[in-house]
């Protein structure tokens, strides 16, 4: 089985005006198809610069990025972009907005369209399919972009905390709502976020990253019992709080580590 994405010894630099950021550096790993795989870490540690590079938005300096076997050389319509800010335009309908991926790629057919509703009424839009944005809720306009992402049937989700922005109630509805859908379509995901419960209850496995530059510090595998549930349902897992308190100690050491490099550098500097 080809991975859905395969990252090899990827390295980025970003070129600043007088200075050179090591992004990203020698970050290798899979995501099988079917898989949900989450990215953890503290700001900065290039999460979002690595799904970048995925999404085919920038070249890594160094190394590779394959979809099923085939490199990466720009945007694909194998991969579908969630992000924490819904973007819909403000001036067009929940359904016209929903349309957008599809327009974009001259895709809008009788079929699309139809799915695109049928999406809506499976997240329970359907009766706003004709209000404007500003009409719905937080969680409402995630939902819309969530139909707007699958409209075009990605095989591979790239979510940079798309739950982040929404209230605790919401955002467990929604995380429940995403898996479920991403579980009945067979599709494969890569999901970004800084809460821990969350990557665990989402996930099936994990990767820690640690900052300046952004590394994979540790692969955790979350166990089945775990996994045979939905995020919601998951909390409540035996499993669940043994290995929240052991990625919580994970990142307990790699902050500590980072202020004491901070020291360092900063009486080194003066
Ligand atoms: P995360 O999403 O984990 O917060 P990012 O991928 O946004 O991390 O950033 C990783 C590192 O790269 C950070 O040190 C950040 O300051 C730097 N960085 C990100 N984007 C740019 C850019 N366009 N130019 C220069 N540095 C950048
Ligand atoms: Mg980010």
């Amino acid at each position: 089985m080809k991975p859905a994405i395969d990252v090899q010894d990827v390295s980025q630099v970003y070129v600043a005006k007088k200075k050179a950021v090591l992004a990203v550096e020698h970050i290798s790993f899979q995501l099988l198809p079917g898989e949900f795989v989450s990215l953890i870490g503290p700001s900065g540690c290039g999460k979002t610069t690595l799904l970048s590079m995925i999404a085919g938005l920038m070249a890594p300096t160094r190394g590779v990025v394959g979809l099923f076997g085939e490199p990466v050389t720009g945007p694909s319509p194998k991969i579908g972009y969630m992000l924490q800010q819904d973007y819909l335009f403000p001036w067009r309908t929940i359904v016209d907005n929903a349309y957008i991926g599809l327009e974009l790629r001259g895709q809008l057919t009788k079929e699309r369209k139809d799915y695109v509703h049928h999406l809506l009424e499976e997240m329970g839009l359907i009766g706003f399919k004709d209000a404007l944005p500003a009409q719905l809720s937080g969680g409402m306009r995630q939902r819309v972009a969530l139909v707007r992402t699958l409209a075009t049937d990605p095989d591979i989700l790239l979510l940079d905390e798309p739950f982040s922005a929404l209230d605790y109630q919401t955002k467990l509805q929604l995380e429940d709502l995403v898996a479920e859908t991403l579980r009945d379509k067979g599709k494969s995901a890569l999901l970004v976020t800084h809460d821990i419960t969350e990557a665990i209850a989402m996930s099936d496995r994990i990767f820690i990253l640690q900052p300046r530059p952004g590394r994979i510090r540790r692969e955790v595998e979350v166990p089945a019992d775990i996994r045979a549930e939905l995020p919601f349902a998951a909390r409540e897992q035996a499993h669940f709080q043994e290995l929240f308190r052991d990625v919580w100690s994970e990142f307990e050491q790699m902050t500590a580590a980072g202020a004491a490099m901070k020291r360092r550098e900063g009486g080194e500097g003066r």
